[in-house]
């Protein structure tokens, strides 16, 4: 797989996420040298990491190894190494592994979760950004069940039991959801000590609605499915600070809580600021049409790590923006290479879906809006194409089947303390 060393075009992706791979993949027939960057070996199916979190998935389900991904294509070598800068000016990265000088680079560096700012949020919450962080969710959810189970002061115990999604948007609503599941499905059947009316689920939004990008009528279903899974969605609240046990909400309400999901905000990869090129305020890098930073012709950024305003609005950091994207920033290397015009970034919306759990879901493509177990059987089968290997299609497939059948959650081994 390690391609010659020759003169032909050095071109150096970093992220070997969506946009990464796509844009790799993309290049697979054009007479040039692809470096492909990930500090970590996999790919990430970010949208399913909520299951792993909940219990419902484990982690090789939704990730696989960049290598098999790109065994059979010639041209790319994988470097698993940690980019820390980049010298546009002197076409170089730099990587915790060495140097490496490009002749074109595509940065697909995907984005963090974003705290704005909050520090006791930043150390105390938990993101869901990475399979670590869903693990550790997951680890600590089990592990609040396994003290509430012997704990036998009340407050404690509600604490204990208490657990806070701050967050409306479909990563929000799909963990408070998958979490209700996993608590009043399948623990509540192992629990017998346990009262689950003690048990508390929040879903904390700061605007007046979840799932903005929805119609008004699915976004008024999300809500009432939730209620119905007995999870509280407080809507115009903020959330000001979290220090581990007690969460402050703007006004004075304090919640004792052990557990804050932080599913509220999300930023573009913090190498995106070391470019020294003009960011939003999520930290995106702004690109221009052809998805190009300015005076760098041969630096591309898409995806999560860029800003791109269609219709004088920025595209969501969601993963068909930076597929798309992939596709036309190879192509446009390829057209620098052979000196052609460049091809214009049009995003074609491929419409917005969100699971609240079984049988519930919300799907709005173009014209076509569905809620309910329409919706929830298009949302997996999309879920289920979009796996990267057959093999992860069959495992998660059979695994929804049996949670569907027996309301289970296979995966509940506390694996870390
Ligand atoms: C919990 C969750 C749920 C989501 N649900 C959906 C959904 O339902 N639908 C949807 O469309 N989108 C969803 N998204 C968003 C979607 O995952 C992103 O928009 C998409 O992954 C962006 O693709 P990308 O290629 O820009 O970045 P990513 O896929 O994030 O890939 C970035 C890659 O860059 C690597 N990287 C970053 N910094 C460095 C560095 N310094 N050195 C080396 N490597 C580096 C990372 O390891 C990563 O592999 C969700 C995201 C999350 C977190």
């Amino acid at each position: 797989m390690t391609p010659k060393l020759t003169n032909k075009p050095h071109v150096v992706i970093i992220g070997a996420g969506f946009g990464g791979i796509r844009a790799a993949r993309a290049l697979a027939k054009s007479d040039v040298r692809i470096t492909l960057i990930d500090k970590h070996n996999y790919h990430l199916f970010q949208p399913l990491l909520y299951q792993v979190s909940t219990a419902g998935l484990s982690v090789d389900d939704i990730a696989y190894p960049v290598r098999a991904m790109l065994r059979d294509q010639e041209n790319v070598e994988f470097r698993m190494a940690e980019v820390t800068d980049v010298s546009l000016d002197d076409k170089t990265i730099a990587t915790d592994t060495g140097d490496i000088a490009y002749d074109y680079l595509l940065m697909a560096t995907g984005g963090m979760t974003n705290y704005y700012g909050m520090q006791g949020l930043a150390t105390n919450a938990f993101g869901m950004k990475t399979l670590d962080e869903a693990v550790t969710i997951r680890n600590h959810i089990l592990k609040m069940f396994e003290l509430a189970s012997h704990e036998s002061d009340a407050d404690k115990r509600r604490a204990l039991l208490t657990f806070v999604v701050v967050g409306g948007g479909p990563t929000g609503v799909e963990s408070a959801g998958a979490l209700s599941e996993l608590i009043y499905f399948v623990l509540a059947k192992e629990y017998p000590h346990i009262n689950f009316k003690e048990v508390r689920i929040a879903l904390v939004e700061a605007s007046d609605g979840l799932l903005p990008a929805m119609p008004v009528d699915l976004q008024e279903a999300t809500i009432e499915t939730l209620i119905r899974k007995h999870v509280e969605v407080r809507l115009c609240v903020q959330v000001t600070d979290f220090d581990g046990k007690l969460l402050a909400l703007k006004g004075g309400e304090i919640v004792p809580t052990h557990t804050v999901i932080w599913a509220a905000g999300v930023r573009a990869s913090d190498l995106v600021d070391k470019l020294g090129l003009k960011q939003d305020r999520m930290r995106r890098a702004v690109v221009n049409e052809y998805l190009q930073v300015p005076e760098k012709p041969e630096v591309f950024v898409i995806g999560d790590a860029a800003h791109f305003k269609q219709n004088e609005t920025p595209l969501p950091m969601i993963a068909p923006v930076a597929i798309q994207q992939a596709e036309i920033a190879a192509k446009n290397i390829n057209s620098l290479i052979k000196d052609r015009p460049l091809n214009k970034f049009v995003y074609k919306d491929v419409g917005n879906m969100a699971t609240i759990g079984r049988n519930a879901a919300v799907v709005s493509m173009g014209k076509f809006n569905s809620k309910g177990f329409i919706a929830w059987l298009i949302w997996s089968i999309v879920h289920i194409l979009r796996l990267i290997d057959f093999r992860n299609r069959m495992v998660v497939f059979t695994k929804w089947i049996w949670d569907y059948l027996v309301y289970e959650r296979v995966v509940r081994i506390i694996t870390r303390q």
